[in-house]
């Protein structure tokens, strides 16, 4: 993380711990998001759209993270060309706009395994100012990256077509590959750390909740006490799903264990760019209730 980046951020984590210790009034919570996307990536806006509404919401800070460019077949991803697009486009919108809000410049980075992807090479390359480690697609059993994030109509035809509707082998995946991507390291924000549980939980009701399947969360979440990762609380699925990612029965325990938090609305749209943040505050003012 660029050094400028870090004095912000961790004014942002000492923000969100105001609030989670009645330090600073719930009613009173920051204006940022670290978690954003563009049209260059699966955004459905240009960049103007939502560095305006983040103004006209009164943002203080506004990082912007579209998904990087993979070596696979993806449409959520960028292109290297619309990465290089991406950059300018920044540089454009901070002498525009830069005295009104701070910009920052990340990428929510796939991890695609050991020796797949450095986390440094993508930073250097983009000068980017942080970066957002997060899992969206996971080996089936072929050895075919695909793609588990997504609505679920889709999720469930991947399923049958690429993993024999065997959601242990699917769940079991995507911890591997998150625990590998902690053990790494080199990012800097996780993001999502538990969304695998909504789809699989969309597959198979109750899965949750299921002894194994907390095991598989447990070891995810020490592995993330262990680092110095931030995590997020994302938003994103708050008004469509009625959930946080990860989900609130782990907040307590990384507030205990003294983890660094965020509260990112990961938005596609411009709407939507403080959705969910309010809640996800009202709920962390509440932790120690
Ligand atoms: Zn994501
Ligand atoms: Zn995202």
């Amino acid at each position: 993380m660029k050094p400028a980046a870090e004095r912000i951020i961790n004014e942002l984590v000492a923000a969100t711990n105001d609030i989670i210790s009645g330090r600073r009034d719930v009613a009173d919570y920051p204006r940022y998001t670290l978690h954003s996307h563009t049209e260059f990536c699966d955004g459905r806006a240009q960049m103007e759209a939502f560095a305006r509404r983040a103004i006209a919401d009164g943002f203080e800070v506004y990082g912007f993270s579209p998904h990087s460019p993979v070596p696979i077949e993806s449409s959520c991803n960028m292109t290297t060309e619309n990465a290089e697009r991406y950059s300018s486009e920044f540089d454009r919108i901070v002498k525009e706009h830069g005295r009104e809000v701070t910009f920052l410049k990340s990428m929510e980075i796939d991890y695609l395994g050991a020796n797949k992807v450095s986390f440094q090479e993508y930073s250097s390359r983009f000068n980017l100012d942080y970066t957002i480690g997060s899992v969206h697609f996971i080996p089936a059993i072929d050895g075919t990256e695909v793609d588990i994030d997504g609505r679920f109509e889709r999720f469930r035809e991947r399923m049958a077509r690429y993993f024999n509707n065997d959601i242990h082998y699917v769940v079991n995946t995507f911890f591997d590959r998150s625990l590998e991507m902690v053990s790494e390291g080199g990012f800097d924000i996780i993001g999502h750390f538990d969304k695998i549980g909504h789809n699989a939980a969309h597959f198979s009701p109750g899965i949750e909740s299921e002894g194994w399947y907390q095991r598989r969360l447990n070891e995810l979440s020490e592995a993330i006490i262990a680092s110095d990762l931030i995590v997020e609380i994302n938003t994103k699925a708050l008004a469509e799903h009625n959930r946080f990612f990860p989900s609130q029965s782990m907040w307590r325990r990384l507030a205990d264990a003294g983890v660094r938090m965020v509260v990112n609305s990961d938005a596609h749209v411009p709407a939507l760019i403080d959705a969910g943040r309010s809640e996800a505050f009202k709920y962390l003012s509440r932790i120690y209730e």
